[in-house]
């Protein structure tokens, strides 16, 4: 059984995870965490529950997913995996972040891993189906964990909602396909927890969000 543990952190809302199994490896997700504050509410999580960062991954890398990374990698001494289609919205983290008038505490290591979607992501027991669902960002990915049932589905699809195709790389009808081609593909009791707001389940989304019905 694994522990999902979610924190929901810096100005836009965003939700990370940690997952953790029985032997306490821990993978993070979307660290958002962007004041000291969170990242002190972050470390002391992991700290008291004595978990063993395995990796960071990143559902995409838009700023409020990737805030906390840095800190994160310098910290624990382990790797970022994201999509190679990804880089380009990674690398533009510091442009974004000098956009939005956001202060910078640590700058991004230049060279993440990239992930393979044709094997399974494993740490231990805790293994991810890669899902490729690209739209709101070119190369956005979720988390599925067939085991326990969930899957980390980051800014794709949202409690009634869906992501916003409005940014860079953002298109539109590709994330209603990703939606309907991948994550409508699991089974209807998956849960669902998003980049932001509260979790859902494939079942509720395909019956009522008004984007997709
Ligand atoms: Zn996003
Ligand atoms: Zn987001």
């Amino acid at each position: 059984m694994l522990e999902v543990k979610k924190f929901t952190f810096n100005p836009f809302s965003e939700n990370t995870f940690i997952i953790s199994n029985k032997s306490s490896k821990a993978v993070i997700i979307d660290p958002g965490c962007y004041h000291r504050a969170e990242q002190k509410e972050l470390d002391d999580y992991i700290f008291n529950n004595q978990l063993d960062v395995q990796c960071v991954l990143h559902t995409h890398s838009h700023l409020d997913h990737m805030f906390g990374t840095a800190h994160l990698l310098s910290k624990y001494n382990v790797k970022l995996w994201i999509h190679r289609d990804d880089k380009i919205t990674y690398d533009s983290f510091e442009k974004v972040c000098e956009l939005y008038g956001i202060p910078i505490h640590k700058s991004p290591i230049p060279n993440p891993v990239f992930l393979n979607l044709h094997n399974p992501f494993q740490i231990d027991d805790i293994t991810f189906q890669i899902l490729f669902v690209p739209g709101h960002s070119p190369g956005h990915v979720a988390f599925y964990n067939k085991e326990n049932n969930f899957v980390i589905n980051g800014d794709c699809l949202f409690e009634n909602s869906i992501g916003r195709t409005d940014l860079p790389g953002g298109n539109h009808s590709l994330l209603i396909q990703s939606i309907k081609n991948n994550l409508f593909q699991l089974p209807d009791e998956t849960i669902v927890y998003t980049g932001h707001g509260n979790e859902t389940t494939i079942g509720r989304e395909k019956k009522e969000n008004p984007f997709l019905v």
